[in-house]
């Protein structure tokens, strides 16, 4: 079978989160709002338990952590939901970068078509950016900052301590959207100047559907959000709705789990990335991004003259790899991420992103390398009838 090489798209549940996500499931049913009996206050501890284990991993505490649905959420309420205290307070400007995941982007248009400006910040060429360059963006009406943490197409580490110390004394809020590096790169998202982190249950080895964001109190003062949603007043009124406590139990599990394990699980993904970049040499592969600044765990890159469509198509009996972005891949549009790294449309057309887990095993390489070598004999064989056929037309 072949071995899952997207696990950037999303990865697999791990076995001791199942296991958390079943008692939830099954035995523990109760509804965390349920006051009036034991079924009801154990799932509310379950909870509560979740939200002191995903506040550790970014050095938050647990009154800080919002239960979302996923990332897309949490980013939407973290944009969206400073919109208000935005327009009341005259603060209409926005930084980002063109290189945020979609649920970022689509947001920021958003407001932009309620009269706020947006500053898309371009990337250096290898995929990561300045953090001048957002210094030089901010103005004295900028109301938010927002910078992902890793890029979830080629796996560049973006620079947000520095951008984090560079806006030290500046009033703009700082989001950082690390569906990609919660749990896996510590230290980065410990600095009290970053206000709101958006997390992600399925990029950690939890269940889809779940995340989180974590909302920094400044000066004592909670930040000044708006829910996009009304009801129950759950979740401090900013996520209203009947909390799914099996998914919250397995994402406080799993973060539990990153933030005793990370170091282990790293070494393990580097051990894979040094061997996977030493077996594809023979293809001689390109990297889209700069390889130094990548996470242990997803390479992005292009085989010279093969596109990404016909490669995945050749090695899916070995291994399951994307083109970048599974948000996109409907939309058969270049990456926008490679497009504002300015790399030439062959070199995007061919981009293929293997990303990986700690327990991953090794594909069949050999088999690998014979799978896109074959579309190369294929298209060279191809190349020499068209001469002979236009030989024979000639004659
Ligand atoms: N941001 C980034 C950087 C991502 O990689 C993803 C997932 N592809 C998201 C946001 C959305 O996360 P979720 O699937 O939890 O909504």
């Amino acid at each position: 079978m072949a071995v899952y090489l997207d696990c950037a798209a999303t990865a697999p549940v791990d076995p001791r989160v199942q296991r958390e996500v079943m008692t939830y499931l099954g035995i523990e049913f109760g509804n965390a709002g349920s006051r009036h009996h034991g079924f009801g206050t154990r799932a509310r501890s379950a909870v509560e338990k979740a939200r002191v284990q995903v506040a550790a991993v970014v050095g938050a505490t647990r009154g800080e952590i919002v239960f979302t649905s996923g990332a897309t959420e949490s980013n939407n309420l973290a944009l969206l939901g400073l919109a208000e205290h935005g327009a009341s307070t005259g603060r209409t400007h926005l930084v980002s970068t063109r290189i945020e995941h979609k649920s970022v982007l689509e947001p920021l248009q958003t407001l932009a078509g309620r009269g706020f400006e947006v500053t898309l910040v371009a990337p250096e060429r290898g995929g990561w950016v300045h953090p001048q360059s957002i210094l030089e963006a901010v103005r004295e009406d900028t109301l938010l900052v927002s910078v992902m943490q890793v890029n979830n197409e080629t796996g560049v580490i973006q620079p947000i301590g520095e951008i984090a110390r560079l806006l030290q004394n500046h009033p703009a809020y700082l989001h950082v959207d690390a569906a990609q590096g919660f749990g896996k790169e510590i230290e980065p998202l410990r600095q009290r100047r970053i206000d709101l982190i958006s997390i992600s249950g399925h990029k950690i080895y939890a269940p889809k559907g779940v995340g989180a964001l974590a909302t920094r109190r400044r000066n004592g003062q909670r930040l000044p959000l708006t829910p996009l949603m009304h009801g129950g007043g759950q979740e401090l009124g900013l996520r209203p709705g009947t909390l799914p406590v099996p998914l919250i139990a397995g994402l406080g599990k799993a973060s539990e789990l990153a933030l005793a394990e990370h170091r282990e699980r790293n070494a393990a993904c580097r051990r894979f990335k040094e061997i996977l970049l030493r077996k594809l040499r023979p293809l001689k592969p390109v990297f889209n991004g700069s390889l130094n600044r990548t996470v242990p765990q997803i390479v992005n890159l292009t085989v010279p003259g093969i596109s990404s469509e016909e490669a995945i198509e050749a090695v899916s009996q070995v291994a399951a790899i994307s083109n970048g972005s599974a948000c996109t891949s409907t939309t058969d549009s270049c990456s926008h991420v490679l497009s504002a790294q300015e790399l030439d449309e062959a070199r995007m057309e061919g981009a293929l992103r293997l990303s990986w887990w700690h327990r991953s095993r090794q594909p069949d390489w050999n088999g690998f390398i014979r799978a896109i070598e074959g579309i190369r004999g294929a298209e060279d064989l191809e190349d020499s009838t068209e001469v002979r056929l236009g030989q024979a037309g000639a004659a």
